[in-house]
């Protein structure tokens, strides 16, 4: 039984089809009605009756828009942890700065009964919507993965041989995943993304890279390497949208100014070693634009 409303409905769709069957044959599908350039590729592939490019969608169509945007940012922060986290010895704080209404970083917190802690933090290739689709299937995999208690090798090559089956060719995800355990010591595998910086005593070390990015071959292998905190060091975990952020003349922030201001921030909580670093970026950004995504996370171990 066909009610009036989805008749209605029917009849619209029919009529939508129709045209877009007609626009086929008179060689005008796929352009936008209003400035008859070419729709979004992308947008099309998902809805092959759209009538119009991003520029030019109706009030109504753009309000829609506007709020699946705004759903979709809400649901992303309400995956985010706590920007403050306190669990037995560690002390943990993350910022996490989309440069538009989502963001392809990721990154999250996971402590265990007994007494372990995952850090992750990562940035899928591209920016927008789809980097934030990928983002949150990082989350949801991560959190599937840690309570099985594989080893840290074999859970980030199990990411990346699903992020690799599930997501375009073209798509890749750089990732640190760690855990520290309640003795201080750490373990952490760096899938491609930017050293880690370890503030130890005054010392600064880079705990580079050991593996490609994840999603790049289905069958990659991974290692992790060991570290022992010592009480009050710090492990420092960022995006490019810190490192390689730009001020208006085309500077580049870079990792020696980063690596200064870390190595300097001897006895700092992990939320005052964050708050130095946007107000570093501040200065040196100036105005310019923010184009890409942000996220940082300071881990401190306390002992004593
Ligand atoms: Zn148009």
């Amino acid at each position: 039984m066909v009610t009036f409303g989805e008749s209605t409905q029917l009849r619209r769709l029919l009529s939508d089809v129709d045209l877009a069957l007609s626009n086929l044959d008179n060689g005008t599908y796929g352009l936008c009605e209003t400035c008859h350039d070419p729709i979004e590729p992308e947008r099309l592939m998902a809805d092959p009756l759209i009538r119009y490019c991003l520029d030019h969608l109706t009030p109504v169509e753009q309000d829609a828009l506007q709020r699946d945007l705004d759903l979709a940012a809400k649901i992303q922060i309400g995956l985010l942890p706590r920007p403050e986290l306190f669990f037995r010895k560690w002390a943990i704080a993350r910022h996490y700065q989309a440069a538009g209404p989502v963001s392809g970083d990721y990154c999250d917190l996971v402590t265990t009964e007994d007494g372990s802690v995952y850090f992750m933090l990562g940035d899928v290739s591209g920016k927008g919507v789809a980097a934030a689709m990928l983002m949150t299937q990082l989350h949801a995999m991560l959190r599937v993965l840690i309570p099985l208690e594989l080893s840290l090798k074999e859970m980030v090559a199990r990411v990346s041989r699903l992020f690799c089956e599930s997501s375009l060719p073209t798509h890749y995800a750089t990732l640190v995943c760690g855990k520290g355990s309640d003795s201080g010591e750490v373990e952490v595998c760096n899938a491609g993304h930017l050293p880690i910086l370890w503030v130890s005593n005054g010392d600064l070390r880079m705990l580079e890279a050991t593996g490609l990015p994840i999603g790049v071959f289905s069958n990659q292998e991974y290692s992790a390497s060991k570290l022992r905190m010592a009480s009050g060091d710090l492990l420092f975990l960022y995006t490019d949208g810190l490192s390689e952020a730009h001020n208006r003349v085309g500077d580049e922030y870079g990792m020696e100014r980063l690596s200064r201001l870390a190595g300097n921030s001897k006895s700092l909580m992990p939320q005052a070693l964050i708050n130095a670093c946007l107000e570093d970026l501040v200065a040196f950004q100036g105005e310019a634009p923010k184009t890409d995504d942000l996220t940082m996370m300071a881990i401190r171990w306390d002992g004593l």
